[in-house]
């Protein structure tokens, strides 16, 4: 019930954020992200008509998804969190969307497990915005590299749909939003440079800032404390 009372608040703020910010209503996607939460409280976001999901762990989102496929074969899982690449085969099969791609390594490896699993997913690239994250791709250079790839077929098993960050933890606003500026900077930077790729998703915004997020042109904001609660690690 709780679950269900917080998703109509959120979905109510994305909306007014939207029509606040001029953008399209419906044209930003709620991600549920569920991470240390138990599958009982998935399933209640399900019964609540929210079906996306995210997970920052392979081995969580394995052990919880797969029950919940087993019974919810709509919901749908993206993997959020830095992916080591020993775990990439779990990764794709449980998922259809990997946000956080890091490295041009994990391209081929998710490529090659593709391959194997006989599966396509969709992938976004990780852009490091923020001085106090570990994770993203640091240098726009291997980014350019990465849709040079992309424009060239070699990763026929995989889709590239956009990007992602993570904004710093902080009250500074202007922080925040600076952001989520660099990210939609490159992202219209990156679609001039490679005209034949699609790259319109950009995932940003959390349960702290994503209003500030689609203020700055998010397509996916991706909340968890604000559904579910604290998490208790
Ligand atoms: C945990 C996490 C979130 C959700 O954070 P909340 O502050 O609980 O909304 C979003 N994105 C990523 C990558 C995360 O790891």
């Amino acid at each position: 019930m709780e679950i269900n009372k917080n998703l109509q608040i959120i979905l109510d703020k994305i909306h007014s954020a939207e029509i606040k910010a001029g953008r399209i209503p419906g044209s930003v996607k709620l991600m549920a992200v569920s991470k240390f939460h138990p599958v009982e409280k998935i399933v209640d976001a399900i019964k609540g008509n929210q079906l996306l999901f995210g997970e920052n762990r392979v081995k969580e989102a394995c052990e919880k998804f797969e029950k919940i496929y087993s019974e919810y074969p709509e919901a749908q899982l993206h993997i959020i969190g830095q992916v080591q690449t020993n775990k990439v085969r779990n990764a794709v099969k449980i998922s259809s969307c990997i946000q956080s791609v890091d490295r041009l390594e994990l391209l081929e490896e998710i490529e090659k497990q593709c391959v194997k699993l006989n599966k396509s997913i969709d992938v976004l690239l990780e852009y490091h915005t923020a001085e106090d994250s570990k994770s993203g791709f640091t240098s726009e250079n291997d980014i350019q590299k990465a849709l040079q790839l992309f424009e060239e077929n070699h990763f026929p098993h995989i889709t590239v749909k956009g990007f992602m960050t993570m904004a710093p933890f902080t009250e500074d606003k202007k922080l925040v939003r600076s952001s989520f500026v660099q990210l939609r900077t490159l992202k219209e930077k990156m679609q001039a440079q490679f005209p034949g790729l699609d790259l319109n998703d950009l995932s940003m915004g959390m349960s702290g800032d994503f209003e500030i997020a689609i203020e700055e042109g998010s397509t996916l904001v991706r909340v968890g404390t604000a559904i579910f609660g604290e998490r208790e690690y």
